[in-house]
């Protein structure tokens, strides 16, 4: 069978890999530090993307590339992409790379975002501040995750300290969305261009980091309709193979983007005990040209993420026969830390 080459070894690779395997591939992990995904995984390569030998042997012994990391540096991916396709495409990470790009990507296809202002100084911040107001949230343009790199200013005296908590990296101030809820549609596009959604689910987080999902999303199903649309026209502009994660803040006046995330996503892990085809055999599909998955959902589910502590309940969901348990086998518990995730089914409501 195939080789399929991950660029990435935390938990989305290793749920990737399994997956795979179910499918009859081989998964070949490239990943810089330490990770759980190898365990699972048929090779690795613990190597920096700055080793261009390490990078080559990689290419060389896989049939298709894909990522679970979308901070892969480019000169990485030139490297790749001389060798073996890469999916989904360049355009599509370099896209979500960087909030400023990916702000000015969705507003070109009319879709709605926060608005935004580009901030590269202390006078940037200031001026954006008088134009957007307060609340509002500065975010590094890149390598921002888990509410990392982002600072939340609730008056104008605090620019200075919000400039200096980002290290003066380059950044954008959004202006704060009072949103009644938030959601995300989990896409997927096929390598002759077919479109694939799963429901859209509720997130809720805390402290910046996901805590649930729950399907089916409380919402209209006009809302539905909408979210599942703009995914597509996502997906279609990018020319994407593969699988998308789009987050979405519900307002009265409608859905407002919040950010894409190019690669299997934490608010699909209800794929896995929800659908036939869950969200990462959806991407392996994806990538190797099998037919997509129908996305249809068949039971209710509420994923709960496994955070840091969280981890002591496990013995007791164990227990919990509604209680679907994955586990990512990371050696050190740490606070805010993703560990697991946990999803808890209940027959299908609507
Ligand atoms: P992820 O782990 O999803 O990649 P991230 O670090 O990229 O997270 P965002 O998705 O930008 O962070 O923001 C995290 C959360 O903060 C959002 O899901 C939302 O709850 C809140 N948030 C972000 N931007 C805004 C905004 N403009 N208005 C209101 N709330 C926001
Ligand atoms: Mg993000
Ligand atoms: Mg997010």
């Amino acid at each position: 069978g195939a080789t399929i080459g991950i660029l990435g070894g935390g938990q989305l690779g290793r749920m990737l890999s399994v997956a795979a395997a179910r499918l009859g591939y081989r998964c070949y992990i490239y990943e810089p530090g330490a990770a759980p995904a190898a365990d699972v995984a048929a090779a690795r390569t613990q190597a920096p993307y700055e080793d261009p030998a390490a990078l080559e042997a990689f290419a060389r012994s896989v049939d298709v590339v894909t990522f679970e990391f979308e901070n892969v540096p480019a000169e990485a991916l030139d490297r790749i992409e001389a060798i073996v396709p890469l999916r989904p495409n360049r355009k599509a990470l370099s896209v979500s790379q960087d909030r400023l790009t990916e702000k000015e990507f969705l507003s070109g296809l009319g879709l709605a975002t926060a608005p935004y202002a580009n901030v590269e100084s202390l006078a940037d911040l200031e001026g954006a501040l008088k134009t957007l107001g307060c609340p509002s949230i500065l975010k590094t343009r890149r390598l921002g995750y888990d509410g990392k790199g982002q600072v939340r200013l609730t008056d104008p005296d605090q620019a200075a300290d919000a400039i200096a908590a980002t290290n003066g990296a380059p950044a954008v101030l959004e202006g704060f969305v009072s949103f009644t809820s938030e959601i995300s549609v989990i896409a997927a596009r096929g390598l002759s261009g077919e479109i694939s959604c799963f429901d859209p689910g509720e997130n809720v987080h805390e402290g910046g980091i996901l805590r649930t999902t729950t399907v089916p999303a409380p919402i209209p199903s006009r809302l539905r309709t909408d979210a599942v649309l703009l995914a597509g026209a996502i997906l279609n502009a990018l020319d994407y193979v593969g699988v998308l994660g789009v987050e979405l803040f519900v307002t009265p006046t409608g859905l407002i983007v919040n950010e894409i995330a190019p690669r299997v996503h934490n608010s699909g892990h209800w794929t896995q005990n929800g659908c036939a085809v869950d969200q990462f055999e959806q991407h392996i599909r994806a990538i190797t040209g099998w037919p997509l998955g129908d996305g249809s959902r068949h039971t209710d589910v509420t994923m709960e993420n496994l955070i840091g502590d969280d981890m002591d309940r496990v013995p007791d969901l164990a227990r919990d026969p509604a209680c679907a348990l994955h586990l990512y086998g990371k050696s050190e518990t740490r606070p805010g830390r993703k560990m697991g995730h946990a999803n808890r089914i209940t027959p299908r409501s609507a």
